[in-house]
């Protein structure tokens, strides 16, 4: 492990002189964490303290830290070759392609990018395309749901339905429309979580019979929203989004940047519903983190309607970087890894003990939700759980703080402007071991119980 101790002071001033950091004020009052090593869900930063990373980086190390065949494969592949635009085409991409469209258990045709927001702004060009190819010119808007984040480019963050991380950058790419999400927690008084889950996607249909569903090119939608609080849906509304869906014309892309690679339980938070989207996004999890790399899965029919439309089907989408052979490289890699070590299985395990671990913090004070989804858990922290206010940001900070402080790291998410950022979240690399858990839930149920 590289010793950068004589270093660290001058390091740090470096950071603070020259280093913009993303999601963190400027000059936060606490200096950032400099990670410099990590193996398996452990974490050690420049002081040489260790922390279990229950957030695997941003919902993304899948495989864990320190796989040492991940940095081979794509060594390997950058001495082969390092680089080729997929205007042509390159062995690890045809390879990952397949595998991807294997991994997917249904006939899609794969377009690589970078990031998950590449991935989603291809999925909106793709659905925009397909419909004018298909003498259906008017259908440009995308329905999304408020609360969900699909990322920062313009075309992404307009579908993003967080007003905390678009006010300042309005006016963003038209034809956006937002919806209610299926948040159970908070339903109207007197409505059972079914009725609501279909009220929720009944808004969907209103929305587009109201916009005309000429004017409607796609619903976007993740298995369930993570980075707005973890919102859990009922397995009714995810029939009845689909359905809609398709009595109305529009397709639907799933978003599984976060979902995706095994998180889930399954191989894609979508098979949990049985759902047969038009167009699924991933990234994250892909490479699990260790190099940029992501994807728009397109159900074959759609591919084919450009395939048969010579010129005129031609996608004009330049991508440079996107699919760069090392990158695929490694996540064929990963995902032989998370294959051959039942990595998708061991979610599920994973994530059932650590819901019913957490289970025994529902009858705490500040514990107004507990929702689950694979390895995925969120607990939503309430100032009063009779009318369910939210907890103030000083009491959800002081727990990640002191979480920290034993040598945990979790997230908080939710919705800054709504009031609602009081979701912690949990999501740790699927290779986690059973000592890790046992860490993780004892550090985490101990903290809780200290607020008492
Ligand atoms: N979609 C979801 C669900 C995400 O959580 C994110 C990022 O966190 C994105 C899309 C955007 O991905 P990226 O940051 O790689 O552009």
């Amino acid at each position: 492990m590289p010793d950068f101790s004589p270093e660290r002071d001058e390091l740090l001033d470096k950071d603070k002189k020259y280093l913009w950091h993303s999601m963190a004020p400027c000059n936060a009052a606490i200096p950032p964490m400099v990670v410099t090593a990590g193996a398996g869900s452990w974490i050690t930063d420049i002081d040489g303290n260790r922390y279990l990373d229950a957030m695997s980086g941003l919902w993304c190390v899948n495989a864990g830290y320190g796989r040492k065949e991940l940095a081979e494969a794509a060594y390997e592949q950058l001495l082969a070759l390092p680089y080729y635009p997929l205007s042509q085409s390159h062995v690890p991409g045809i390879q990952l392609a397949e595998k991807l469209s294997e991994w997917l258990e249904d006939d899609y045709v794969i377009f690589f990018s970078n990031s998950g927001s590449e991935a989603n702004e291809a999925a909106f060009k793709i659905a925009r395309q397909y419909h004018q190819q298909n003498g259906d010119p008017g259908r440009h808007k995308i329905i999304s749901r408020y609360r969900a984040y699909h990322g920062g480019s313009t075309g992404a963050l307009a579908a993003t339905g967080q007003a905390q991380r678009k006010f300042k950058y309005e006016s963003l790419g038209g034809g956006f429309l937002h919806v209610r999400p299926p948040d159970s927690y908070r339903r109207p008084d007197g409505m059972t979580e079914e009725q609501f889950n279909l009220l929720c996607a009944q808004e969907i249909e209103e929305t587009i019979v109201w916009e005309a569903a000429e004017s409607i090119a796609a619903v976007i939608m993740e298995p369930v929203i993570t980075g707005g609080g973890m919102l859990v849906p009922q397995q009714c509304y995810v029939d009845r989004v689909q359905e809609i869906c398709k009595r109305h014309g529009v397709l639907l892309i799933v978003d599984e940047v976060i979902c995706g690679f095994g998180r889930s339980g399954r191989k894609f938070g979508h098979h949990n519903f049985g759902l047969k989207p038009d167009i699924v996004t991933m990234a994250k999890g892909l490479t699990s983190g260790y190099l940029p790399l992501s994807a728009t899965a397109v159900r074959r029919t759609i591919y084919e309607r450009f395939a048969s439309d010579g010129e005129y089907g031609h996608f004009r989408h330049v991508n440079t970087f996107g699919g760069n052979p090392a990158a695929c490289a490694l996540a064929l890699k990963n995902l032989e890894i998370l294959e051959q070590e039942g990595l998708v299985d061991r979610a599920r395990e994973l994530g059932a003990r650590l819901e019913s671990e957490m289970r025994g913090l529902r009858a705490h004070p500040l514990v107004g939700d507990i929702r689950s989804f694979g390895f995925l858990l969120g607990i939503e922290l309430v100032a009063d759980k009779a009318t369910k206010q939210p907890a103030s940001a000083e009491t959800v900070k002081g727990i990640i703080g002191q979480c920290k402080s034993r040598g945990l790291i979790i997230g908080r998410n939710g919705d800054t402007v709504a009031g609602y950022n009081n979701v912690l979240t949990f999501c740790p690399p699927l290779s986690s071991t059973d000592e890790d858990m046992n860490f993780l839930c004892a550090t985490f149920t101990d903290v809780m119980n200290n607020q008492l």
